[in-house]
């Protein structure tokens, strides 16, 4: 039996470039003093890691190296949690390096 090499996700992140929409973030995270379930879940959940926790224990997100898999609006968005669109054209994600 052959055993394939294990791939890691942040291993192919490496090869994604990303156009930073600079002000206009494509995901916002609601205002909030402690963090649903549901944001929390999004800590774990997003492959990116993009989901922190700050010193006040408030999740935040950091939108650059988002791969738009939309996990996170699968889990955030219907509680409102999060409002989640595409970023504009011409930004994002850019796939074509590998
Ligand atoms: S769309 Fe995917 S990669 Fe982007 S922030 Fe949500 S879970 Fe992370």
């Amino acid at each position: 039996m052959t055993v394939e090499p294990s791939v890691r996700v942040e291993d192919k992140l490496f090869y994604n470039r990303y156009l930073v929409d600079v002000g206009r973030p494509h995901i916002k995270v609601r205002a909030h003093t402690k963090p649903s379930a549901q944001l929390l879940a999004l800590l774990r959940a997003c492959p990116a890691r993009c989901y922190e926790l700050n010193d006040k224990g408030q999740v935040e997100i950091t939108v650059d190296g988002c791969i738009e898999c939309g996990t996170c609006r699968v889990i955030g968005e219907p509680t409102g949690d999060i409002e989640w669109s595409y970023p504009r054209g011409g930004y994002g994600v850019l796939f074509k390096f590998g």
